[in-house]
């Protein structure tokens, strides 16, 4: 299909002047069945007031590539205030670029107006309106444009495909076509001048490469490496948002594999890297990555998860040798871990920031990977109860399939929660050994 697209329309693979052709309903493969009932409502009432508007970005390219958009963005020529002045279920979101979000219970469609990108605005004279920091970082970016400039300053060729319900035709790059046919992730200009505008296409560079299985074309991936402690100038809110993107989209694995290959994961967890950097043997990146897989896999079966849980993985490996360095210079085991948790926290903060609500959950896991070993009494009784136990048990699975010995907890707690009341008392009758020995390390130090 894409091949005869090809031959119909010729093809210009300037990047300078990139050709923009508009391929009619019957010679491309997006329909509206794949689009959501939401998003063609929002695309129709748009065009019956007379404006332009088009699917674009990410709804578009998956449907191309096969697969199921998770959400769609629109575009279209009407300003915010005339969008929500369309609909009832719309409210204006930001304040520096305007975009429109129109609600449907659980489904929000994002509405956005046409812009410019950088270079356009500022031979127009927009000059201020596009403002950079001394690394180039774009600091504004709020000049409307047109269709054709809104193409151009999208970040790469496969996000710059725009469907329209006014004829059903696609508007894209005729590179975006070969780009596709070839699995490549291609930047749209000149990727130098692009990553220092925004450092955050390098980790969409990447997180697009893994989550469709493409690979960064050449000169797309040649500056990242060495332009990747620019990411060191993005707010930590925003990069925590971007984590979220890179780990929680059902690709974890595959997306780690790619930020360490391109050198980009020690920006955004630089003293998880420093530890991984140190670490004689594996097991924490192996700790990483099950956790990793552990997420891809529960998202692929449609079941919760949560940052914290990403997030306690990959700062474990900082919490747990700053415990031991703690403990080594002779702080109490408690204290010892209480004040690493501290540490680990507050140093990554300044990274990527870590809402509180996952503070806690991060801490309770951690805090409860002590814990489990000491089940004598009615101690497991308790802590099968504590609302993060579950949490917690599975961390412990997958340190030790990281390759920790813990002598078997896994397995006896697994049991545990499987037994019934009579079953759990024997269970922890038969510790007995283990607390006589606990009673024993205890009295030391009052003597
Ligand atoms: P996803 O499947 O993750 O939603 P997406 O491509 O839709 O992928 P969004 O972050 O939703 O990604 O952005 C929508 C579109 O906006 C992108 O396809 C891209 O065209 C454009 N875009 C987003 N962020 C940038 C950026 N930093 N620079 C240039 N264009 C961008
Ligand atoms: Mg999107």
């Amino acid at each position: 299909m894409l091949q005869a697209i090809k031959r119909f329309f010729g093809k210009n693979n300037n990047l300078e002047h990139p050709e923009i052709i508009r391929i009619p309903r019957d010679q491309h493969p997006v329909s509206r069945k794949q689009i959501s009932e939401s998003a063609l409502k929002v695309l129709y009432r748009l065009n019956k007031q007379n404006h332009e508007a088009y699917l674009v970005g990410g709804g578009v390219r998956d449907i191309m590539v096969g697969i199921q958009p998770k959400d769609f963005d629109i575009v279209t020529d009407a300003t915010p205030e005339e969008v929500r002045a369309l609909f009832r279920n719309s409210r204006i979101i930001g304040r520096r670029f305007k975009i429109v979000h129109v609600v449907f219970g659980r489904e929000i469609i994002e509405v956005a107006t046409f812009r410019a990108g950088a270079e356009d605005a500022v031979d127009r004279g927009h000059g201020d309106s596009h403002k950079r920091s001394d690394t180039g970082m774009l600091l504004r970016d709020n000049v409307y444009g047109s269709l054709e400039e809104d193409i151009i300053r999208r970040d790469f060729t496969i996000n710059a495909m725009y469907y329209t319900t006014s004829d059903f035709s696609l508007v894209t790059l005729a590179t975006s076509l070969d780009d596709l046919d070839a699995r490549q992730i291609r930047m749209i200009g000149d990727p130098d001048q692009r990553y220092r505008e925004d450092p955050v296409r390098m980790l969409r560079a990447v997180r697009f490469a893994a989550k469709l299985d493409f690979s960064i074309e050449h000169a797309t991936a040649a500056p990242i490496e060495s332009m990747a402690h620019l990411l060191d100038n993005i707010p930590a809110a925003r990069l925590f948002d971007d984590v979220l993107k890179l780990f929680m989209s059902g690709y974890g694995v595959r997306t780690y594999q790619r930020l360490q290959e391109y050198g980009l994961f020690r920006h955004l967890f630089p003293h998880t890297q420093a530890v991984l950097d140190q670490a004689p043997d594996e097991q924490y990146e192996a700790l990483i990555l099950s956790a990793l897989k552990s997420t891809d896999d529960r998202i692929a079966r449609d079941k919760s998860v949560t940052p914290a849980f990403i997030y306690a993985a990959f700062l474990w490996p900082v919490v747990e040798t700053q415990t031991l360095s703690n403990r080594n210079a002779g702080t109490p085991p408690i204290p010892a871990q209480q004040q690493a948790i501290q540490e680990a926290i507050s140093l990554q903060g300044q990274r990527t920031s870590i809402p509180k609500r996952f503070q806690f959950t991060m801490r309770d896991i951690w805090e409860l990977q002590s814990r489990l070993p000491n089940r004598q009494g009615n101690r497991a009784e308790r802590l099968v109860t504590h609302p993060k136990f579950r949490a917690a048990f599975d961390f412990m699975l997958l340190r030790e399939a990281s390759g920790v010995d813990l002598d078997g907890l896994g397995q006896w707690w697994e049991d545990y929660q499987n037994a019934d009341e009579q079953s759990r008392q024997q269970m922890v009758g038969a510790l007995g050994g283990q607390r006589r020995k606990t009673r024993t390390r205890r009295k030391r130090p009052a003597l």
